[in-house]
């Protein structure tokens, strides 16, 4: 039996890559000594795993920004407009690189960044890769036989990883119409081999082959195309050991098909997807093979302890249809997705801390569970104790469990995710008791977070000035940030959040069963690392999370100002989610203390509240047939949230996204009186959807960007409601910029909003 993990984070327990990228991106520093820094990363990663008692340490799982951006250099598929880079003698191979992630824009040239999206269902990004008609490839990168070398001098015993052709491919994008981009694995398989034999020659035994699509449903090409690269690999290579790696889900759609695919290990994630998964590989004619079996016991996106007691079950089970040799101990995925080292947790308790495991935790959890499954030592039994004791303290923790909130869950009854009267009445009551102009103008929430808001809350949170020193800051910014949208003819009226921090933690710190680290950073694209909170026990709202503040800058006007929440489904999904209950339930428990919070505001003579989901179609699960029942309870929790309301309230939601095709029937079910969403880069034409579907209720499709800093023209804008128009009948059209604004300055945000408000005006008049 063999211990693995499939990936380490790559960040640094500190942010130190983060850092020196960011130091070079600057200019504060050289390659040279980001490359040290690197190396060292590296070295640390695998040196703590080779200490752990891992058996196979990966390498070439290091990145400066994203492995699949790696493979695009290691196969030389560099699009077209950074070809005339790689010539250029100032710009290193690194620097094309960081081109490539982030765009270029200097005196010589202009060019725009590769697109990013999510990598499956987690929160990292990765760059897509690009592919024409003509697409060759060729082996450019040194990468992954420098760092293997690099490895095999520090005397660690590594296995390569790379993302198999075929699913390189199927991560990618064609640029062009007229051909299919999986005719092109020809070309790519012989930039592997030449790879694959430079790594042999250097004395690599087995190397990992990522092929996340094996989780996925495939169509038959597809099916064929991972077929054929596994074919060939192990042809090419006979004495080679090729680790099929597959994650995030379970493989029986495809069983079949793994069944067929030489090789001499497969791993699979035994903590998503279907619980049969492993006894049906085992009574499948997986046993009568030779393959190994890696268990992906230990979550590499979660971070709970391991449950002892169960994995070993599952060990067992494993062990007796295929005997020890034929099992493998692993990380379910690889541990990117989780933050590093608990032990640098010096705020969490004690307790708290005996139910947790970040990376550095989880390697000694995958050594253990191989030990306790051959030849346990004294320490390892004693090390079994303790684990079964933290999860059965954990399981029975008062902390967690509080009766009165899973009772109220439990009686969530239909009416409670309704409101009075359908929207076509609403939107009567409404336009009656609100009177707002036809197109009525407003923004998303947040006005800029200078340095300033953001060095006062530094200084609040090191207790460097009093809660009435920061409250009065904070009170002062707001009421600037009122007079400016009163001065500028906003219709409704934000607060503008300088109070928060961010828009989950903001909640979260406020909520019971939620705790917060110091250092759990997890790579979300490039430098940009989020530390998700953690939801662990029954959750619960003891107090008004929002109401001072709203409340406050209603004080200040006449004009209507929006109550600002975050929604339960957004709030789930940006945290660490228990996993002692289903994850419906725990955004039901999210969604009631919401729901608490809009009833509260309302009472306080609030009339328009908003509650932000942008994260709702990120939930979507890998597999389209579980869909509807993830779409159904979330679409749920939002209801639950907005509806304990009277007809007159007007509830918003805002979304930020571009892919709502799929989703549409659900969004309209969600029932918000009004949904903004980003809309300009889209130029509308995201609007056909609603059309298409004839969407009922009302819409703010955003009239500018504000990712940048460019402030758009009178006639753009009006050009853009003019759009709009042709899609949505103007009485349900509310204008507003795409998101908000709390990463945009102020001088920026003032002109555009002047602009958007000015073309409101100009359109008004023509009506
Ligand atoms: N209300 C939030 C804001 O304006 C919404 C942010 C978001 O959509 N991501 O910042
Ligand atoms: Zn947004």
């Amino acid at each position: 039996m063999k211990s693995h993990v499939l990936g380490y984070p790559r960040v640094g327990a500190k942010r130190e890559l983060k850092k020196a990228i960011e130091n070079y991106w600057g200019k504060n520093s050289n390659q040279e000594a980001l490359e040290l820094i690197a190396a060292e990363i590296r070295k640390q990663n695998w040196k703590k795993q080779q200490n752990a008692g891992i058996d196979f340490i990966p390498v070439n799982d290091f990145s400066f920004y994203d492995q699949v951006l790696d493979t695009t250099l290691l196969v030389g598929a560099v699009p077209e407009r950074y070809q005339a880079l790689l010539n250029n003698q100032n710009l290193s191979e690194l620097d094309v690189y960081f081109a490539m992630a982030r765009g270029l824009q200097t005196e010589d040239y202009d060019i725009t960044a590769m697109e990013m999206t999510k990598w499956f269902d987690t929160n990292y990004h990765y760059i897509v890769p690009e592919f024409v008609k003509n697409q060759t490839f060729k082996n450019l990168s040194k990468k992954v036989i420098n760092e293997y070398k690099e490895a095999v001098a520090l005397g660690i015993n590594a296995k390569p990883v790379l993302i198999s052709p075929a699913s390189y491919l199927l991560l990618g994008k064609e640029k062009e119409a007229g051909f299919d981009k999986l005719d092109l694995l020809d070309g790519l398989l012989e930039v592997y081999k030449q790879v694959i034999a430079e790594l042999e020659n250097l004395g690599a035994t087995y190397i990992q082959i990522d092929e996340p699509f094996l989780a996925l449903n495939l169509k038959d090409k597809e099916q064929f195309t991972i077929q054929k690269t596994h074919q060939f690999l192990n042809k090419e290579f006979p004495n080679l050991k090729f680790i099929t790696a597959t994650y995030f889900d379970d493989v029986l759609d495809n069983l079949e098909l793994i069944n067929q695919l030489p090789g001499a290990v497969l791993h699979i994630d035994l903590t998503r997807g279907d619980e049969t998964q492993l006894l049906k590989i085992l009574q499948s004619e997986f046993k009568n093979q030779s393959k190994v079996l890696s268990l992906g016991l230990v979550d590499g996106r979660n971070i709970w302890k391991n449950d002892f007691t169960k994995s070993i079950a599952q060990i067992n089970k494993a062990k007796e249809v295929l005997g020890t040799d034929r099992v493998w101990v692993a990380s379910s995925s690889s541990l990117l997705h989780v933050p590093v080292d608990l032990e640098s947790e010096e705020k969490l308790d004690d307790e708290l801390k005996s139910w947790l495991s970040f990376a550095a935790q989880k390697l000694d959890e995958v050594v253990l569970l191989k030990t306790l499954s051959t030849h346990p030592t004294h320490a390892d039994l004693l090390a079994f104790e303790n684990n079964k004791k933290d999860i059965q303290e954990r399981r029975a923790s008062g902390r967690i469990h509080k009766f009165h909130v899973k009772n109220r869950e439990s009686f969530i009854e239909d009416k409670d995710l309704h409101r009075n009267s359908a929207f076509a009445t609403r939107k009567i009551i409404q336009t009656k008791a609100l009177q707002l102009p036809l197109y009525p103008t407003t923004t998303i929430g947040s006005f800029p977070q200078t340095p300033e808001v953001r060095s006062w809350r530094a200084k609040h949170k090191k207790g460097l000035i009093s809660n009435q020193e920061y409250n009065t800051l904070l009170e002062q910014e707001t009421k600037e940030s009122i007079e400016f949208q009163e001065q500028v003819g906003l219709d409704v009226l934000v607060h503008g959040e300088f109070e928060r921090n961010d828009m989950v933690e903001y909640f979260g710190e406020q909520l019971e069963g939620f705790a917060f680290t110091q250092f759990g950073w997890v790579q979300s694209y490039g430098t940009r690392c989020v530390k998700p909170p953690i939801i662990f026990g029954d959750v619960e709202r003891l107090n008004p999370m929002t109401l001072e503040w709203t409340v406050f800058a209603q004080s200040l006007t006449n004009k209507y100002v929006k109550g600002m929440l975050t929604g339960p489904v957004t709030i789930l999904q940006w945290s660490f989610v228990r996993d002692d209950q289903p994850r419906k339930t725990t955004c039901n428990q999210i969604a009631l203390a919401i729901r608490d919070e809009v009833v509260d505001l309302e009472k306080a003579g609030i009339k328009i509240i908003q509650i932000d989901e942008p994260a709702i179609r990120e939930g979507l699960p890998l597999k389209q047939a579980q869909w509807n029942d993830y779409l159904t309870w979330a679409v749920n929790a939002f209801k639950l949230s907005a509806s304990g309301v009277n007809d007159e309230t007007q509830i918003h939601t805002h979304m930020c996204y571009s892919e709502f095709n799929d989703i549409i029937k659900a969004i309209a079910d969600m029932d918000a009186d009004v949904i903004t969403i980003e809309c300009s880069r889209s130029q509308m034409e995201l609007l056909d959807v609603f059309a298409e579907f004839n969407y009922p209720n009302e819409i703010g499709p955003g009239v500018y960007d504000i990712h940048s800093p460019r402030v758009p023209s009178t006639q753009e804008v009006v050009d853009l409601i003019e759009k709009a128009e042709k899609y949505i009948p103007k009485e349900n059209i509310w204008i507003n910029p795409d998101c908000g604004l709390k990463t945009r300055k102020w001088p920026e945000t003032k002109k555009a909003l002047e602009v958007m408000v000015n073309a409101t005006q100009q359109i008004r008049e023509k009506v």
